[in-house]
């Protein structure tokens, strides 16, 4: 029962109806009794009586008592009221209701006489009945007093007669109109809600298509924040499975040359000690490929879940790049790079954890090596900011094209993928795990390059307020 928003709708309507309905029935109310409409019918009768009996009261003149008792007493049932005919003394002579022996008001003869138009006056007889009253002359030496009823609950009477009937009927009407409307209203704001509860559905298949904005402001609002999240969710979805889909080639291509050696060894196609030793040399290089492979997938699952841990501590950027420097040497040597090291002036150390930025500085430096040819330099220097130190590390190799620089950081992207294998063949994750490093420490990686002339990477370390030291 009132579940559905149409039904829910209805009822506030109905209740809403119900209210003005009272509101309008107790105006009405008011409106009957202080128009004091009693009063105004009270007149009209003591009017119609006035018109009717005054003439023959005038007539009889001076009848004595018992004739004009007589007469009102016949003519008692045609009489709607009271008639009662006094001596300007105060002494009553006839009265139509005598039998019933109801009191009189008290009168002053000299003023009392009610003028034509003017309204009647209202008293209490003895048994506390409520009457309204005129007086008028009949001659010199006598009044009457025409009174009638004072009706209790004539105004219930009237609005029962008057208003009830057009105030159920307006009712009646206004509940059918609030039932179409509030059909009409809950369509117009539940066909959209329908709409994204069954798109929502759809979610976890990743067929949730795009709603419509329609319906009021709060229900747009919903579709809007719906359609973002299934975007969100389908791009999740994708990127997760793009993701398996890189990490089994990437696991393929090792365990395919494993087995393949393996097998040449154990059948025997290899013989050779030179082709043994190179089979060896295939096969550990591919095994440490997949090791490093699956350590770079542990670090992003746990950097990801949150619970990679960082050991913060003060860092002197400037011994993090002599370190850096002393590991690539021999690398950059047989490369045939120059590695340069410029420290820059560092007033401030940087709070993080050293080991963590060394993979960073690492990864960068080594993907510089890399991508240098021959004859290539490599630099790496700092630089203090106001509130950050930057690291850069410039190299004079390939560089990169402006479309793979947008791409660089993704999670498996490699501007070349068809690059010959070996030992130091990347799988793409590098940048990325780099980029989670720096961005951990409140920091930021950015790249400038063109293709040709080299590559520039900076790396952006936020300098805690109160750190200070020397360099
Ligand atoms: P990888 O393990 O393949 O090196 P990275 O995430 O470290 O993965 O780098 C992604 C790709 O970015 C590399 O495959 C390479 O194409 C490109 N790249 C990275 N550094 C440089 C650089 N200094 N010069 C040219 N290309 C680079």
């Amino acid at each position: 029962m009132f579940r559905s928003l149409s039904s829910r709708l209805w009822l506030s309507y109905a209740l809403l109806i119900g209210m003005i309905l009272c509101v309008v029935g107790a105006a009405i109310v008011l409106v009957v009794i202080r128009g004091n409409i009693p009063l105004q019918q009270a007149a009209l009768s003591l009017q119609k009586l006035r018109l009717n009996a005054l003439p023959k009261i005038r007539a009889a003149g001076d009848l004595s008592p018992e004739i004009l008792q007589g007469m009102l007493t016949r003519s008692a049932d045609q009489i709607e009221g009271r008639i009662v005919v006094l001596s300007r003394s105060g002494e009553i002579l006839a009265d139509s209701m005598a039998d019933r022996g109801f009191s009189l008001p008290e009168i002053d003869f000299e003023t009392g006489l009610t003028k034509v138009g003017e309204l009647p006056q209202s008293y209490r007889d003895n048994e506390g009945r409520s009457w309204y009253y005129i007086i008028d002359s009949v001659n010199e030496e006598r009044l009457v007093f025409f009174a009638v009823y004072r009706p209790r609950l004539q105004f219930m009477t009237i609005f029962r007669d008057e208003f009830l009937r057009p105030l159920i009927l307006a009712g009646l009407m206004a509940l059918f109109v609030s039932f179409v409307l509030s059909l009409v209203m809950s369509r117009w704001v539940s066909a959209p809600l329908h709409r994204i509860s069954q798109e929502a559905q759809q979610v976890v298949a990743g067929e949730a298509h795009p709603i419509p904005l329609q319906g009021p402001q709060e229900v747009r609002h919903l579709a809007r924040a719906f359609n973002k999240m299934a975007t969100q969710v389908r791009q999740s979805q994708q990127s997760q499975r793009d993701f398996v889909a890189n990490v089994s080639h990437e696991l393929k291509t090792p365990l395919t040359s494993i087995q393949g050696f393996a097998q040449a060894i154990l059948d025997g196609t290899v013989e050779s000690p030179e082709g043994l030793a190179n089979a060896a040399g295939v096969i550990d290089s591919e095994a440490a490929r997949m090791h490093r492979l699956v350590l770079d997938l542990l670090t992003l699952a746990r950097m990801d879940a949150g619970t990679a841990a960082f050991i913060m501590a003060p860092v002197d950027i400037n011994d993090l790049l002599w370190t850096v420097g002393q590991k690539f040497s021999p690398l950059a040597e047989t490369a045939g790079v120059e590695l340069e090291i410029i420290p820059g002036e560092l007033s401030r150390k940087i709070e993080g954890d050293a080991d963590r930025l060394m993979q960073v500085l690492s990864n960068l430096v080594d993907n510089a090596i890399k991508f240098t040819p021959k004859g290539g330099i490599v630099t790496l220097s700092s630089e203090e900011g106001a509130d950050q130190i930057l690291i850069h590390i410039k190299d004079t190799g390939t560089g990169i094209d402006a479309a793979d620089q947008q791409r660089i950081f993704e999670r498996f992207y490699q501007v070349d993928k068809a690059r010959p294998g070996g030992a130091g063949r990347g799988v793409g994750l590098g940048l990325a795990i780099s980029r989670q490093i720096v961005q951990a420490h409140g920091g930021d990686i950015s790249l400038e390059s063109r293709p040709g002339e080299g590559s520039h990477f900076v790396v952006k370390l936020p300098v805690p307020h109160s750190s200070s030291g020397e360099s």
